[in-house]
């Protein structure tokens, strides 16, 4: 395991009881499968990894928010329609509600990268404007989860404007940008804040 020290995944836990805060989700690469130089265009090429309902199970048992935050210029591309998008993503949120987990929602930045729109990660528009429509949540203690370099930035972007977001990755990605810790998956990351929250009702 390449993870971090379970003390520092008990300490992201400890810090955050009792608070609102949200955990910020990358799509592909940590909940479903990457499409190798294409787009997931349709709900047949959209494969959840290993683990992962039961890992949303844990994590939004922790969070009290947890909101999907997602690069997709396929849409600007003209590879997919916004239609074809939404639909993925409303079937994907019904999977996660009958596995008992719980997503507020999925927010997508269809820009082209050339288009440098203020919410293609590593800028932080998408996640700003959910915490500032959300102002009851600590932005400070946000976590972002991904498992590219750009996910790693966007946490850092959004710190300096909030005050705080935790990176974490997952996966193997080689970047240039260090992220707070680092997991497997996003199973192996739920696991280890499994056991810090049962920690915490002792
Ligand atoms: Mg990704
Ligand atoms: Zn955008």
């Amino acid at each position: 395991m390449r993870s971090s020290a379970t003390s520092d995944v008990c300490d992201l836990v400890a810090e955050r009881v009792g608070l609102e805060w949200c955990l910020f989700l990358d799509r592909d690469g940590v909940l479903n499968r990457r499409v190798v130089g294409d787009y997931v265009r349709s709900w047949s090429d959209f494969e959840l990894l290993p683990g992962v309902e039961a890992a949303l199970r844990t994590l939004t048992r922790w969070a009290p928010h947890t909101v999907v935050i997602t690069n997709q210029q396929g849409v600007g591309k003209g590879l997919m329609s916004p239609e074809q998008l939404e639909s993925i993503h409303a079937r994907f949120l019904e999977q996660v509600t009958a596995a008992g987990a719980r997503i507020e929602s999925v927010l997508s930045c269809m820009h082209r990268e050339d288009e440098a729109c203020a919410c293609r990660k590593p800028r932080p528009g998408l996640a700003l404007t959910w915490l500032r429509e959300h102002p009851g949540v600590a932005a400070a203690r946000s976590v972002m989860v991904g498992d590219a370099a750009s996910d790693v930035a966007m946490a850092h972007n959004l710190a300096e404007i909030t005050g705080g977001c935790t990176a974490l990755l997952v996966g193997d990605a080689v970047t240039d940008v260090r992220p707070d810790a680092r997991f497997d998956s996003l199973a192996d990351l739920a696991a280890h804040v499994d056991n810090c929250m049962k920690g915490e009702t002792r």
